[in-house]
């Protein structure tokens, strides 16, 4: 069964971020069912879903409540379009996100994925900046190492060569300022790294704020550039430095919204809100794809005028869509009924503890939690003197242990749903350990670790 759906999808289907060869020697992994934090082949082999599905899914599949909640929604209204049309689920959770900011982002405009979330948000600055009467403004700031969706305009502020190199003839260029990486110097803190990253965008403010529209970042983690980890301090001094310089400060939480670095959003953790926040991945608790994004009441109004073109003339076709809205709600929902940060308190202490035996490998290094509260549900270390095709290896290796692990170059990370048991959080542990254990044992000579105590 497994193996005639891999022929079929190699046959049929382009999957993404692949090098399709590849799949001669890494086979496909056929998924038919899912749930909790379990994905299940055809012939009834399971896997851990270490990394939530790509980073989306916050409180495993098939979740009762959001089940319901798109079941219900599906029953009354499947879809209809948001230009000249409106419905609760999207009023609903536009008014409740907005509360979540503490009406500091009071409008919402909706994608249909990160990257167009980021699409949205780039032309929304740059089109203020037209409306107001500076349309000079034009340029936008990046961090380095930044990753902001595979879109041409999200391209231009991303920094991940394999991403971007290929289609660089394609891409604006934007200014890169140095990323606040805590990685980047043992002998300084987080805080003093994040101090001398911001003192260079405050160099290339001071000179090109005349022509610069916004700086993008992810905050507190930035994901794709190997979970690259940094003081909430950074942003403290970003809002105050674009404040100075009349500049946007877009924050995509993509990734880091919905309580992933243990707040609900990251920029909470700085105590600062941008003008502009790009939502998506968990917004649905992983079900179904929407984005949104969030704005100040300044900006909105720059574009409320008798001029159609000071209007926002941009759409999707699924802009907004009602069952996608009520999957969102359901997210919120379950926000709302428990205390969703306490608990991954909870879950992350229980994690770090177990954690220790890999922690403490002679090959393992900066070995890091998300965010500065605790209940962060991002970790990530490096392995030292991994060997070539390292990431697909241990990704192997972890399937073997019945475990979805997706390395980048050498990075390990794990990103779990929010509400994994302490057996299945003892079986992430263990089986990462044992896969570790299996690409680099006899590498380093490391064999009789004591084994952490199997649940
Ligand atoms: C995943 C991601 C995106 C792109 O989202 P898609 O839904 O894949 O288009 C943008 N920014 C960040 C920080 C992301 O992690």
């Amino acid at each position: 069964m497994n193996s005639e759906w891999i022929k079929r999808s190699l046959n049929a289907v382009w999957h993404p971020c692949t090098q399709m060869k590849r799949h001669e020697t890494f086979p496909l992994v056929p998924i038919d069912r899912a749930k909790g934090v379990w994905l299940y082949d055809f012939e009834g082999k399971r896997y851990l879903d270490g990394v939530s599905s790509w980073w989306v899914n916050l409180f495993g599949h098939g979740h009762p409540h959001i089940k319901a909640r798109i079941n219900a929604q599906l029953e009354s209204l499947d879809h209809v379009m948001l230009a000249g049309f409106t419905h609760a689920p999207a009023v609903e959770l536009a008014e409740k996100l907005s509360a979540k900011t503490g009406g500091a982002l009071g409008h919402a405009f909706f994608g249909s994925d990160g990257a167009s979330a980021v699409e949205v948000a780039l032309k929304m600055s740059f089109h203020y900046w037209r409306n107001v009467g500076k349309p000079n403004k034009t340029q936008f700031i990046h961090l380095a190492n930044s990753y902001h969706g595979e879109t041409i305009g999200a391209l231009s502020v991303t920094d991940v060569e394999i991403f971007k190199d290929t289609y660089a003839a394609l891409v604006k260029t934007s200014h890169e300022v140095p990323a606040p990486d805590n990685r980047a110097n043992a002998q300084l803190s987080s805080e003093q790294i994040a101090a001398d990253a911001a003192e260079h965008l405050e160099n290339w403010l001071k000179e090109h704020h005349e022509t610069t529209a916004a700086l993008i970042v992810e905050p507190l983690v930035q994901g794709a550039a190997g979970m690259s980890m940094y003081s909430p301090y950074y942003l403290k001094r970003a809002r105050a430095l674009c404040n100075q310089y009349d500049v946007h400060l877009i924050c995509d939480e993509i990734a880091v919204g919905f309580g992933r670095t243990g707040s609900f959003f990251a920029s909470e953790q700085a105590g600062i809100w941008p003008d502009l926040i790009c939502l998506s991945k968990g917004i649905t608790g992983g079900v179904l794809p929407l984005s949104v994004v969030m704005c100040t009441d300044t900006l909105y109004g720059a574009f409320y005028d008798e001029d159609i073109r000071k209007g926002f003339l941009h759409s999707h076709s699924y802009t907004g869509n009602p069952l996608a809205c009520s999957a969102a709600l359901a997210t919120l929902e379950l926000f709302e009924h428990t205390d969703v940060l306490a608990q991954n308190r909870l879950i992350a202490s229980r994690i770090n503890a177990l954690a220790e035996p890999i922690r403490k490998l002679p090959y393992v290094q900066h070995f890091r939690q998300a965010g500065t509260t605790g209940a962060g549900m991002i970790w990530a270390f490096e392995v030292n003197d991994a060997p070539t095709g390292f990431a697909q290896q241990l990704f192997a290796a972890a399937l073997k242990h019945e475990l979805l692990l997706r390395p980048m170059g050498n990075t390990v990370y794990w990103m779990p749903a929010f509400n994994l048991t302490d057996d299945e959080a003892t079986h992430l542990v263990n089986a990462t350990f044992r896969a570790l254990q299996d690409v680099m044992g006899q590498a380093c000579g490391v064999r009789s670790q004591p084994d952490i105590k199997m649940a």
